[in-house]
């Protein structure tokens, strides 16, 4: 399943429309605090969908029947571009147990690159809600590659997806190696380069939240 959050019109709309900015973008703190944003408008969204119980809570006047999580999800972020949008997940999931995984491109002289896999840090996910970061979806490689290598650690339960900008193709990709995920993103793209970047997108999410690096 994949839901567009930006399909009806909200303050996503706004936020993913300076995201990709290029005369906002020069304000990281902005870019951040956007995907952040983003972030907490999705775990909002999300925890619609999650399973809640009754409880009795103490009030000051009496007591009431509250309905609360039947259980922490386990947030994941894949390295170091998800950061700002698992902030903004934590924020709202603020007992939630979390995962982090350092997945990136390792480009080839050809042009053609690979995802390495390489810290990963998370919880038992067996039977868990796995909601995991990443805020460019653009081939899913690096995203499929992750989750194959979390569900070999511990079969989660349920797996969401969560990114600012995602592409068809990679949308497709997801879909088609690991049909199970619901993939909530904040708008989609059509297009996506032989480099792997997403047209129009909005650049280079990692440099634009943290500055440039110097590895490829
Ligand atoms: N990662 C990015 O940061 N941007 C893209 O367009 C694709 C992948």
């Amino acid at each position: 399943m994949v839901i567009n959050l930006s399909e009806k019109n909200s303050l996503v709309n706004t936020w993913i429309s300076e995201i990709r900015d290029i005369s906002v973008q020069q304000d990281r703190m902005r870019f951040r605090r956007n995907l952040e944003r983003i972030g907490e408008i999705a775990a909002y969204e999300i925890s619609k969908t999650l399973p809640f119980t009754e409880k009795e809570i103490q009030t000051p006047l009496g007591t009431s029947v509250c309905k609360v999580f039947q259980e922490q999800p386990v947030l994941g972020t894949i390295l170091r571009a998800g950061m700002p949008l698992h902030q903004g997940m934590l924020n709202y999931f603020d007992k939630a147990d979390n995962a982090f995984i350092s997945a990136y491109r390792k480009h080839h002289r050809d042009g053609s690159f690979e995802i390495s896999l390489e810290y990963v840090s998370c919880p038992d996910l067996t039977d868990r809600i796995l909601i995991l970061c990443d805020p460019m979806l653009a081939t899913g490689s690096s995203l499929v590659k992750t989750i194959q290598y979390l569900k070999d650690e511990g079969m989660p339960k349920a797996i969401h997806v969560v990114c600012a900008i995602a592409c068809t193709v990679g949308i497709e990709y997801v879909r088609r190696e690991q049909p199970q995920v619901t993939i909530w993103c904040g708008d989609i793209d059509e297009e996506l380069t032989a480099k792997g970047y997403i047209v129009p997108g909005l650049g280079d999410a990692g440099d634009l939240a943290f500055g440039t690096k110097q590895q490829q």
